[in-house]
């Protein structure tokens, strides 16, 4: 493995653009500081310093958001559809400008190397350029019923104001993909961030404004007491949506204060997503797919490849193989030219991590390739391949969210699927074989909202994102990303 040798400090470049970004509350329209004055830390995983403060807000700050948030939805969900769709078009615009500055601000704040960074920007974009264009689109039906006595005059209407909650791993594009249907449908936001990655969100909202969005539209509160800011905005009895991307864990305890007040709910929750490879595969182009699957966000990915099943006759050779690969990725600064992998989030991260590598081995694992933690600062892992991994191990149940492979034989097509399907969890699964018949009978049978046939990656803003059982409860993105923040009404008019 090449590891960086040199210890890297936060560049000026990154700090420079990144004193550019409004660091407050957004409250109808307008920056401030939060109530009580506090701030908290943005630390460079990479590096351990602290390269920004955030203002840390809390229930006075979430109540006055979601006031802003409750005023101005009438007026909101009557603008015209054009004129919603021309501000994600412009901010869509201004995200690209600004695709450099934001990947490094992404970079500097969570870790990932800046190549991806810059392809998360354009991706996160891409949802404001999609919901541009279903803004316009939004229609409704007119039906007559099956007695032909009356006619039904189907409309769709903003759900209300919205609280939109993200995770840290994909800090831009989680937030793109629920504000742009939000905006596109009519509806007002409340916007918690994750305080890891603040900062992206930050900027994003700095460049919405810029776009014309009217003050109150949009209000944004970062914390570091989630629930203070949160609960609040749940039980006012104005929030009519909850949209979140996170844990299972904390979706569950939103689904219950939901419940309270009967709002409409997207959850885009955890994964343990199984990649299957058949002895038929393409060996190459598998290898290539669970590299993908895997290093992808340094495995920080809720589709992230957590169990790779690989068939008997080629279990050996595709986990040596796999081992090389990983194992001459570059690791360092993911602001360094040329970085593949760059730290985890949080030391909390690079524990986790190491525990669950030791728990496997501890449980008749072999390591093939990496299995430690760098010496150096920042919270680096390095890529890590482990064979004979026992099914009892927590490495097969929990999200490793790090650059570890577990892999483990199987012998039949029937076999496989029930080891797949054996989680909670439903989210992605990939499926590599050569045989048409097989990729579509395994696909069908699989539990998951998303399959890679002969792929590695299967996020696109053109396809229904997310899960089944406990990986959540509605889809962002394609077409219908759109209904998820649309009410819709009928009229019954009796035909003369
Ligand atoms: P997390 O659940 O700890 O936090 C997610 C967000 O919820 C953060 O903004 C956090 O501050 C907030 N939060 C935490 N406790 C809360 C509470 N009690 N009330 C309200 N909000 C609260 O998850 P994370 O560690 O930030 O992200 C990783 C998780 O996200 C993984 O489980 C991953 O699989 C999942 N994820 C899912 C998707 C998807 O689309 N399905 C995408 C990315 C990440």
């Amino acid at each position: 493995m090449t590891t960086e040798t040199t210890h890297s400090a936060t560049s000026q470049q990154a700090r420079d653009i990144i004193a550019k970004v409004s660091t407050g509350v957004l409250i109808d329209g307008t920056w401030t500081e939060s109530a009580s004055g506090a701030r908290f830390n943005v630390i460079n995983p990479a590096t351990e310093e602290v390269i920004a403060t955030v203002a840390d807000g809390g229930p006075e700050d979430a109540q006055r958001a979601i006031a802003a948030a409750g005023r101005v939805q009438k007026e909101w969900a009557q603008t015209p559809p054009r004129t919603r769709s021309e501000i994600l078009r412009r901010a869509y615009d201004l995200v690209m400008e600004r695709q450099e500055e934001l990947a490094l601000v992404m970079t500097t704040e969570m870790g990932k190397p800046l190549a991806e960074a810059r392809g998360e920007v354009a991706y996160a974009a891409e949802f404001f350029r999609w919901f541009s264009e279903e803004a316009v689109r939004i229609g409704g039906d007119v039906t007559t019923t099956g007695d032909g006595k009356n006619r039904i005059f189907v409309s769709k209407e903003p759900v209300g104001p919205c609280v939109l909650i993200t995770p840290w791993n994909f800090p831009l594009a989680m937030g793109t993909r629920k504000i742009g249907p939000a905006i596109a449908a009519g509806c007002t936001i409340v916007f918690k961030p994750a305080n890891l990655t603040p900062l992206s969100s930050l900027a994003l909202a700095d460049i919405l404004l810029e776009a014309g969005l009217p003050a109150g539209v949009l209000n944004v509160v970062c914390t570091t007491k989630a629930s203070s800011v949160v609960t609040p905005w749940m039980t006012s009895g104005i929030a009519r949506k909850i949209s979140f991307t996170g844990s299972t864990e904390v979706g569950v305890k939103l689904l219950e204060q939901a419940a309270q007040h009967v709002m409409r709910s997207s959850m885009e929750l955890g994964g343990n997503a199984p990649f299957i490879v058949f002895d038929d595969a393409d060996i190459d182009r598998a290898l290539d797919g669970a590299v993908a699957a895997k290093m992808r966000n340094m495995g920080e990915a809720c589709t992230a490849a957590n169990r790779i099943y690989v068939q008997r006759g080629i279990a050996e050779e595709f986990g040596r193989r796999l081992a090389a690969r990983l194992t001459a990725l570059k690791v360092g600064d993911g602001a360094e030219p040329g970085i593949e992998v760059g730290p985890l989030v949080e030391e909390k991260a690079l524990a986790k991590v190491q525990e669950l590598v030791n728990d496997a081995v501890s449980k008749g694992a072999t390591v093939i390739g990496g299995g430690s933690a760098l010496d150096r600062p920042g919270y680096f892992y390095s890529p890590t391949v482990l064979t004979n991994v026992s099914p009892t191990a927590d490495i097969m149940s929990q999200e490793i969210f790090g650059p570890v492979a577990p892999i483990v034989p199987f012998t039949t097509e029937e076999e496989v699927i029930k080891l797949a399907n054996d989680t909670p969890y439903g989210l992605a699964s990939y499926v590599f074989t050569q045989d048409i018949d097989r990729a579509f009978r395994v696909g069908d049978a699989l539990e998951a909202g998303m399959i890679g046939l002969n792929s590695g990656i299967v996020s696109n803003p053109a396809a229904p994102f997310g899960g089944v059982k406990a990986s959540g409860l509605g889809r962002e993105g394609a077409r219908i990303g759109i209904d998820e923040f649309l009410e819709y009404k009928f009229m019954a008019l009796p035909r003369g």
